[in-house]
This record gives structure tokens, sequence and C-alpha cells, in this order.
């Protein structure tokens, strides 16, 4: 059943993971709550800073009350939503359901290019992990990203999707970029949620629309 404000996500049994609408802005307390009253979860943001750091989620760090500064967080914790929060940056849910482990990701342009994807997918292996799947949340389209040269080129060298737009200037595919990244370390069971948060209504758009909210992503492993 696909529940109002969240786009679900398959990634196993026991695995409960979605990617949320502007139904909860989750840039305010208010959205955080009713989002953490809906799915009946206790929620662990991140402090996010567009880097490439993992902070694994213990029971410590799952009641502490600051949230974690990193763009990933992993757990093997059941009963408890991992949160990234995006506004046109990719939201990334990870899981490997057989070893129950989980992981959220927030992948903009810096976090792509500084490997943020492939940190997490390290993560998650260490911590045992084998097989496992991806989901990719809506994001800005490539189309609607525009970038400057000099990333383009640097994002070119780091092998991410570039291309040419109408108007002769470059684009940056995240979303693709994002999913190319997952395949190459190991990751062959994809989805992808094909939404423009530039395009769509219900979605907020820090490109589209500066001060804006945030929505994001959610795992969590359900009790044993
Ligand atoms: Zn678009």
């Amino acid at each position: 059943m696909v529940e109002r404000g969240l786009i679900p996500a398959e990634l196993g049994p026991g695995v409960g993971a979605y990617f949320t609408t502007r139904e909860f802005d989750l840039a305010t307390a208010q959205g955080r709550a009713g989002l953490a009253g809906r799915l009946g979860l206790r929620l662990v943001f991140a402090n996010q800073v567009h880097g490439a750091a993992v902070r694994w989620i213990d029971q410590a760090a799952a009641q502490a009350a600051d949230a974690p500064t990193a763009d990933a967080l992993a757990t093997g914790l059941d009963g408890i939503g991992l949160v990234i929060r995006t506004a046109d940056c990719v939201p990334v849910a990870l899981a490997a359901a057989d070893r129950r482990l989980v992981a959220a990701v927030h992948v903009g342009w810096r976090g792509l290019l500084a490997g943020v994807l492939a940190a997490a997918v390290g993560e998650l292996r260490q911590a045992g992990a084998g097989e496992l799947r991806a989901a990719v949340g809506p994001a800005i389209c490539g189309r609607c990203y525009q970038i400057g040269e000099d990333l383009a080129e640097r994002a070119r060298r780091g092998g991410h999707l570039v291309f040419q737009g109408a108007d002769g200037r470059p684009r940056l595919d995240v979303a693709e970029s994002a999913v190319r990244q997952l395949r190459a370390v190991g990751v062959d069971r994809l989805s992808l949620v094909r939404q423009c948060t530039s395009e769509s209504a219900d979605l907020f758009s820090w490109r589209g629309e500066r001060a804006t909210g945030r929505q994001g992503a959610v795992i969590a492993l359900a009790r044993a």
C-alpha cells in the first residue's frame, strides 16, 4: 500500500524503506515528529555536511541528543529509522536484508565526488553484508541540473554522468551517477525513483525554490 507522503522502496524482508515528500517537511521539528509518529519509530537524523563520512549507529548513538555529523548512517539495530534529508540531492537507501544491516546516504555532487556511496557500502560490508540492495530516491534530474565547466570537468574525470544541455551548458545527472557508483562497488539490485524534485510539485527543490524544506530517505529494520 502506498501511504500518503511516503514512496516505498523494496529492499528485502524485514526492511522498511521510504522516500518522503512535501507531506513531511523534515527541515522542521514538526515534520520530523510527524514522520516519526506515522512510522512509529525513533528516528536518527544526521548533521549533513556534503562529505563522505559514515556514522555507525549503535545503541549509544541512537539515544544521543545530538545528530551525528555524517552524510551516511548505518546500523544493525532494529526499531530505529535512519533518516537523511534532501532537496535536490539524491537520497539513497541500502540494505543487506539477510544480514539485517541498513544505511541511508545523502548524495549531492560533493558527496558523489567524495565517494560517500562507496564509503557506506564499505561500512556495511565490514559489518558482514554480502548481497546488497539499493534504492535511489527522487532528486533533481540531469536536464534541470546545470553545472559550471570546472565541476563538469571534475565530474567527468570521476566517471560521472555529465552531458550537454540544449543550451550548450553542462549538466550533471546525479541520480544516474549514483547508480553507476553503486554498480561499480558491486551493488546489482537497484531501483530508481525517476521523479525530478525541480519539476514535481510534491517535492522540495532547493534549486527551484531556494528557501525550501527537506524531504528524505528513511530506512529501518523491523523488530526481530
Ligand atoms: Zn528536472
